[in-house]
């Protein structure tokens, strides 16, 4: 037997006003045939976790095509046109296959399509037997659609925030395909649109509260026939048309107890509609303050308002700015994305003394650029690979970088847009994290997998940026009416969903 696996991944932020190109997908990889399992077989990815169930079933996997792009804006029309036309064509040239396995996101938009994931389901759909199965991974953060769920027999989330489960949903995944092709199972899915969306990082995550609950609810539901169960939160930085928290459960031909089992989760997802809310922010010199008064470091700044992971530039200054006015009582690190200000430093060399203008080229709503003068310690090209829990393994292209220090202010001026939540970025150009008094990372929640171990105290910045907390200030438009939050008194019966 032969089961086709493809990844095609990136997560949309439609307040981004700069497209996601090409040029994007490749920046972090696009791989193909056996590159795939060559740069993905060992990590902490789903593509990893469908390779090790379909080896351990003794079917052979198919690579088509494994592509993956930081967030941003929504993804340009050739962009999708070109990457869905590269799965369909492998696809083919692969046929006949006895099923197919995708990793997909669920959150992407493009220029003109709320729902690029759903298009992909149904085009893989097309191509292939309406008998031949179709298992979907996708992560929590994704926007689930009414087509998607009809196309696909079986659609599986994440359970982690920060995301360290994707391999093992991966692996979820792929045994529902083995038993549909070796064991007769016969999944059928239900569906609830829930018409909330929350802010992402005061609650969205592993400690105990509402996002925990729901997870733990998720999980238990999946015994007898429930072959899977899952509730997506949905990031919201999403301004289309059919947004909004969402609940599927998968289970072995019985769409009476699907339906039952969507609907509790959604009951009680909308129960804790209002625990999600609570804000967790404090102003940057306040935060700046308590870092510097805290027993020891380091502290984690979160300045997630220009999160890189929620599609944001990455090049905000307003900490930098803070950070360079402060008193400070030991090394403080932060980073920015600008590649102009990283070629002129580079230039200048290791030791030189400049005086750069440098970020807010992208983010020129919310921030403006900072003067920084100060000493080159970091010139050249720099990479690193994710360690702690998250996507493990997994390696990124800072690009062609340069640290400026100024006093105990570190500035890591990045070359590309960056997942900054692991310590390895910063390793990667010569500064060690642990020890540092601060250290500033543009992540809502993933940056957690990676910083827990050394955190002395995380701290999330009320910043100013485009992948803001305080979703009454984005300019919503398209989202349906009424929505929780934006619509506090709503009334929703997830019965009739
Ligand atoms: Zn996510």
């Amino acid at each position: 037997m032969r089961v086709a696996i493809a990844e095609l991944k990136q997560e949309t932020n439609t307040f981004v006003p700069w497209p996601t190109t090409l040029a994007d997908f490749e920046a972090w990889h696009r791989w193909a045939g056996e590159e795939l399992i060559a740069g993905l077989g060992e990590t902490n990815s789903e593509v990893a976790g469908f390779l090790d169930v379909l080896a351990g079933a003794g079917i052979e996997a198919v690579p088509l095509l494994a592509t993956f792009a930081i967030s941003g804006g929504p993804v340009t029309s050739d962009t999708f046109r070109t990457l869905l036309d590269d799965l369909l064509a492998r696809l083919e040239a692969a046929a006949p296959v006895d099923g197919v396995l995708l990793a997909l996101h669920g959150a992407m938009v493009t220029a003109d399509e709320d729902d690029p994931d759903g298009v992909i389901i149904s085009a893989v759909r097309a191509a292939i037997d309406a008998d031949v199965p179709l298992v979907v991974s996708m992560d929590l953060h994704a926007n689930l659609t009414r087509r998607g769920v009809d196309e696909s027999d079986a659609i599986v989330g994440f359970r982690t925030s920060p995301h360290i489960d994707q391999r093992d949903t991966g692996q979820r995944a792929a045994r529902i395909m083995v038993g549909m092709l070796r064991d007769g199972l016969r999944p059928v899915q239900a569906f609830v649109k829930i018409p909330m969306v929350v802010p992402a990082s005061p609650h969205m995550h592993h400690l105990p509260g509402p996002f925990q609950r729901l997870m733990r609810a998720a999980a238990a539901a999946e015994t007898g026939d429930v072959l899977s169960a899952s509730v997506f939160t949905v990031q919201p930085w999403l301004d289309i048309v059919e947004m909004g928290f969402a609940t599927v459960a998968v289970t072995d031909g019985d769409p009476d107890l699907a339906a039952a089992v969507a609907r509790d989760l959604a009951a009680r997802a909308w129960a804790e509609r209002e625990a999600f809310l609570e804000l967790e922010l404090a102003p940057i010199d306040e935060a700046i303050a308590r870092a510097v008064a805290a027993p020891a470091g380091p502290v984690i700044l979160s300045d997630l308002a220009d999160g890189t992971g929620a599609g944001s530039p990455g090049d905000a200054t307003a900490v930098i700015t803070r950070l360079l006015a402060a008193d400070l009582n030991g090394p403080a690190y932060v980073c920015v994305r600008d590649p102009d200000a990283a070629v002129t430093a580079i230039a200048a060399g290791l030791g030189a003394a400049v005086s750069l203008s440098v970020g807010a080229k992208l983010d020129t709503v919310y921030n403006q650029p900072v003067r920084l003068d100060g000493v080159v310690t970091f010139a050249g090209p720099a990479r690193f690979r994710f360690g702690g829990g998250g996507y493990t393994g997994v390696e990124m292209d800072m690009g062609r970088c340069a640290v400026v220090r100024a006093g105990q202010v570190s500035v890591l001026i990045l070359g590309n847009a960056v997942m900054t939540v692991d310590p390895a970025m910063y390793r990667a150009v010569g500064l060690e994290p642990a020890e540092a008094r601060i250290v500033v990372v543009k992540s809502h929640i993933q940056f957690r997998a990676g910083y827990d171990e050394i955190a002395r105290e995380i701290i999330l910045l009320d910043s100013p940026g485009m992948s803001s907390d305080h979703l009454e200030t984005l300019p919503f438009r398209r989202i349906p009416r009424p929505m929780f939050p934006f619509d506090r008194e709503l009334e929703f019966d997830p019965a009739a969903g």
